[in-house]
């Protein structure tokens, strides 16, 4: 399966309570043009959580049918659950020429890489490991167990953080957005992509006479 297109797929991993999601949705709202792919779990809904709206929620045997079937671009088991992208839509949005974004961990970004080599990807670090404790206890949406299982593990995501075109930390909210937005603004000026959008103007430009 091809993923050529025009847009630009984009990845934002983070340890859990770096601030992920929030500077997502603040980035999703201020940079039309990106979608957000909404992935598949075996995680049970958080209050709140809409099924096609957040994830689309399913049983574990169903998950494991659509590995079978190669509905995935990219999925692996975090903290106890597995997640997974759509293939499809991934593939119709960039050929729609939309940029997608994906809210995966680094399981996820690593299988994305090797499956397309020009997609972008940003790593979100907290400003300390006592505010990263901080924002994760103060979500209250999780239980304490959840809570620590995904304390314990954001050290072996962060671990991975060099492996990301792009690191940003979230210390204040709006510095961390204005640095979001300029990777994005900054990629879509990439050279390869004007050429082919404005090629009639670059032939225009070069015309003699
Ligand atoms: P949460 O349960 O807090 O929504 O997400 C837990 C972790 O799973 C986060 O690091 C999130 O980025 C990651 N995740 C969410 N969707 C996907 C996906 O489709 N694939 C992969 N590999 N990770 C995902």
């Amino acid at each position: 399966m091809s993923l050529d297109s025009s847009g630009t797929l984009f990845i934002v991993a983070a340890p859990s309570g770096a601030g992920k999601s929030t500077l997502v949705n603040a980035l999703l709202e201020r940079e039309p043009g990106i979608s957000l792919s909404i992935s598949h779990t075996t995680r049970p809904p958080r209050p709140g959580e809409e099924y096609g709206r957040h994830y689309y929620f399913v049983e574990r045997a169903e998950f494991e049918r659509e590995v079978a079937e190669g509905v995935f671009l990219e999925h692996a088991e975090v903290h106890g659950n597995f997640y997974g992208t759509s293939r499809n839509t991934v593939q119709d949005l960039l050929q729609q020429g939309r940029d997608v974004l994906l809210e995966i961990d680094w399981q996820g970004a690593a299988q994305i890489r090797k499956a397309k080599s020009d997609c972008v990807s940003v790593f979100i670090l907290p400003p300390s490991r006592a505010e990263l404790e901080r924002r994760l206890r103060g979500r209250g949406s999780d239980s304490a167990e959840v809570i620590e299982r995904r304390l314990r593990n954001s050290r072996g995501e962060i671990a991975h953080a060099h492996e990301f075109d792009y690191i940003i930390v979230n210390d204040r909210f709006e510095d961390a957005l204005d640095g979001l937005r300029a990777i994005v603004q900054a990629v879509r000026q990439r050279s390869g992509l004007q050429c082919q959008r404005h090629a009639d103007l670059i032939r225009e430009l070069l015309a003699e006479g």
